[in-house]
């Protein structure tokens, strides 16, 4: 930047009107550039933009481009004798880019960090967004007769285990509120095959099954088929729009992210709770059918970080974000403080949801290891990370309409199905049935 004068004349004063902003939203609101940011700026409305504008970001900004200006002039007044500048140039950006491509850590975290940020961020924003709009057919489904008002709610849940919920008879009292409510049907023997997210989600939406992983990325999900029924279809994450997930956001009507400015790297507060807020708006603008998929951050590590502090129940807790630093006994409280969190997030959202025909279907997308083997979180395979927690609520008005597949699903409630069921029960639920039948809890 510093080599040419005209260069730096030009590139100066831009590296520090956006990094200045960068830096002021990292500070003052603790968020940094994610794909999920780019899609916000570019779809934000004067209104919003408003919301986030302050004197303090103009000031900041001004007093950053004050300056670079000045470092500018002070450089061009400069007469450096820079002949061998060219030489200086490449030699610069061999050892950067040798430092870059030669070390993944360093770049996995340079990425995360301005100026690398925006520009990764927006390259994957485009190549997200060019998923989204993918091409892809819709699985053939017949229809009986789909209800004037219906609101189905899919959660899919992070990590959760399901003999980690005092529902299923694990020994600490982990779901107080779920256990007293009715219409409310745990189903204890799901397994899941896929035991990392980017793998099962895509499974629980769409028709593959583990004869068929093929219609993953090739057949729409179900979203596509209640969308065409005339749901309002919303996609509410609190995880990130990442490639497996894009395609099927893509499908909805609606898609909203609680905290779309955070990473692994930048973090805060970051639960599940946020999520409820949403629902709630939306509720309130009584569409009469709506289809929502709910992406929880669940139980993912750093499990302390997405419960809030009056759910640290059991204690003591973990201290340390490298997982082995801490004691098996920690690891399992924090965990199960994620549980009795998950406890209050779904009763939460069930009491949005009472006076409605509505149906939520609880889905965890795979288990977590806490020690077995010395195995811990996810993503290895590990058995114990094959068994999701799920559940299902049903309103009252839901019963009243639906007393056969009720009884099925009461009667279904201990039988093993693969996650494959979602797709075939989600569609029944609203009287829809794919050409092809498969596993399905309301069909006796
Ligand atoms: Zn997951």
């Amino acid at each position: 930047m510093l080599l040419w004068r005209k260069v730096c004349a030009v590139v100066l004063p831009l590296y520090a009107l956006i990094g200045s902003a960068v830096s002021f939203y990292r500070v003052a609101y603790r968020v940094t550039i994610t794909p999920m940011i780019v899609e916000a700026t570019l779809q934000t409305n004067a209104e919003e933009a408003m919301g986030v504008l302050s004197p303090q970001l103009f000031l900041w900004v001004f007093l950053n481009l004050i300056i670079a200006i000045a470092f500018c002039f002070w450089r061009w007044r400069m007469d450096f004798p820079f002949s061998k500048a060219p030489l200086h140039a490449i030699t610069a950006i061999a050892l950067f880019a040798a430092l870059y491509w030669g070390n993944d850590r360093l770049h996995r975290s340079a990425n995360q960090r301005y100026p690398f940020n925006v520009v990764v961020s927006t390259a994957d924003y485009i190549h997200l967004r060019n998923l989204m709009q993918a091409e892809r057919t819709m699985p053939q489904y017949n229809t009986a007769s789909v209800p004037d008002t219906l609101d189905i709610v899919l959660v899919i849940g992070e990590s959760m285990r399901a003999d980690h919920l005092s529902i299923n008879g694990y020994e600490r009292p982990t779901t107080p509120r779920l256990e007293k409510r009715n219409n409310l049907i745990s189903l204890p023997h799901i397994y899941s095959e896929h035991t990392h997210t980017a793998a099962s989600v895509p499974h629980i939406l769409t028709r593959a099954d583990s004869t068929n992983h093929a219609s993953t990325y090739e057949e729409t999900s179900f979203i596509s088929i209640f969308k065409q029924e005339g749901f309002r279809t919303a996609w509410l994450s609190n995880q990130d729009l990442g490639e497996a997930f894009a395609p099927f956001i893509g499908e909805c009507d609606t898609m909203v992210f609680a905290n779309s400015g955070k990473t692994v790297f930048v973090f805060s507060e970051w639960t599940d709770g946020q999520l409820l807020p949403i629902v709630a708006q939306m509720q309130e603008e009584r569409h009469s059918k709506n289809l929502y998929i709910i992406h929880t951050i669940g139980s993912h590590w750093y499990y302390n970080n997405h419960v809030p502090q009056e759910f640290q129940k059991f204690q003591p807790i973990t201290s340390n974000r490298v997982v082995t630093s801490n004691t098996a006994e920690q690891v399992v409280n924090s965990y199960d403080n994620t549980a009795l969190y998950l406890d209050f997030f779904l009763d939460s959202l069930i009491s949005l949801f009472s006076d409605r025909n509505a149906l939520i279907v609880y889905q965890s997308d795979h288990g977590e290891s806490l020690g077995e083997d010395n195995h811990w979180l996810h993503a290895g395979g590990a058995e114990e990370t094959k068994y999701p927690a799920a559940m299902i609520w049903y309103s009252d008005r839901y019963a009243q309409e639906n007393a056969e597949k009720v009884d099925a699903l009461k009667s279904n409630a201990f039988r093993h199905y693969r996650t494959d069921y979602i797709f075939h029960s989600i569609l029944h639920a609203a009287n829809l049935e794919a050409a092809e039948k498969g596993a399905d809890v309301f069909e006796k």
